[in-house]
């Protein structure tokens, strides 16, 4: 969704996104019940699930690290190290699909913020992605949060905000 401003390719050789840190598991993606169940019959993939803003699983990572160093990483299920991301389209999740752009609530807002930590879009939004996002992906992402309205997190400080809508 993303890719008029950020290459497939480029992700695929920083996978920054695709590693976790332990203070950063609420950053992990959320897979809607249907996919968690196809995942878990492929797979012997474990999924901590959840029923708040609807039914969703969040990859168990927790056993993933080895050490006690908070800074350790690990690396989500489906993260290949030469391939990358190796779900389909379909199963990949919707936080994936737009990542650094997440949807927050910021009071009584619902926000589209840019995470700033991402390595290659950066700290501040350009134009090109406020007009990707003006041109319609804000509605894609609104769209998408009224049906499945656990993606939306709290907002954080230092996200530069893109669109803004009650
Ligand atoms: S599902 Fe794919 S894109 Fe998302 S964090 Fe895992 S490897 Fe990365």
């Amino acid at each position: 969704m993303l890719s008029k401003v950020l290459e497939k390719s480029t992700c695929a050789k920083c996978k920054f996104c695709c590693s976790f840190r332990r203070c950063s598991l609420w950053e992990t993606p959320l897979f809607p019940e249907n996919t968690v169940e196809k995942l878990e019959r492929h797979g012997s993939y474990q999924f901590d699930m959840n029923d708040d803003n609807g039914k969703y699983g969040r990859m168990h990572l927790q056993d993933s690290y080895n050490t006690d160093d908070e800074n350790e990483e690990a690396p989500c299920f489906f993260l290949d190290p030469d391939k990358g991301c190796t779900l389909s389209y379909e199963d990949k999740p919707f936080d994936c699909k737009i990542w650094p752009l997440r949807i927050m609530k910021k009071d009584d807002e619902y926000v589209i913020a840019l995470t700033p930590t991402c390595p290659s879009i950066g700290k501040e939004p350009s134009d090109e992605l406020q007009k990707l996002v003006d041109d319609g992906l804000g509605d894609v992402i609104y769209d998408y949060a009224k049906t499945h309205p656990f993606i939306i997190k709290d907002y954080k400080e230092g996200f530069p905000v893109l669109m803004v809508r009650k």
